[in-house]
């Protein structure tokens, strides 16, 4: 289970988040701060979240409320962003590409800096070749709060959602009731990389 921390400033969404994390493990995919947004702040809560699960980083490339890139280089903001958190301390795992983006560049960083990807849909765990012939470890997402409530689980499962659903009572308590039901499955739960078969970069990506 992993949350895209969108608003990771927000006072209402970051109490609602941490109370949820101190009851279910919740990878927290946190956005890092765009310009003009407290920092301070930020790295408190990200140390927070660190402290109680696995971090990740969410990249979102045009603006907090706009994760797609329309412009610039997609990787270098994934690099600097790294650099500044791990220069902060901070030692993310997990990466999930805002708006489900990636591209073989992107993908490339992602796997330099021993990231675990998120962003695949849909699959099986495996490992992405990428086209310098190194793998990335792929615990690719498939289900949406919805989709963990009706759908079938299979052997593997890895639901989302963002942390502004839970300001949403209808979606809070769709989504306690999946984590409740993943609970009962008494089945692994983590977010350690597993081993898988080999995919193509437009296998994992471009489905
Ligand atoms: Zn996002």
């Amino acid at each position: 289970m992993s949350c895209h921390l969108e608003r990771p400033l927000d006072h209402e969404t970051w109490r609602r988040f941490r109370r949820l994390q101190d009851r279910f493990e919740i990878a927290a995919l946190i956005r890092p701060p765009h310009y003009g947004e407290d920092r301070a702040l930020w790295l408190d809560h990200a140390r927070e979240a660190a402290a109680h699960g696995p971090l990740g980083h969410h990249t979102h490339w045009t603006s907090p409320a706009h994760a797609r890139p329309t412009g610039g280089d997609p990787a270098a903001r994934v690099r600097e962003e790294a650099e500044w958190m791990r220069g902060q301390g901070l030692a993310p795992t997990l990466f999930c590409g805002g708006g489900w983006y990636m591209d073989e560049e992107v993908a490339e960083t992602v796997a330099a800096l021993g990231y675990t990807d998120c962003t695949a849909r849909g699959l099986e765990p495996c490992r992405v070749r990428l086209p310098s012939g190194g793998l990335l470890p792929e615990l690719p997402t498939t289900h949406s709060i919805g989709a963990l409530v009706r759908r079938r689980l299979g052997p593997y499962v890895h639901a989302y959602f963002h942390d502004y659903d839970l300001l949403d009572a209808k979606r809070r308590f769709a989504l306690v009731a999946g984590l409740a039901r993943l609970h009962r499955r008494e089945r692994a739960s983590g977010s350690e990389p597993l081993a898988g078969p080999e995919r193509s970069f437009s296998e994992a990506f471009e489905r």
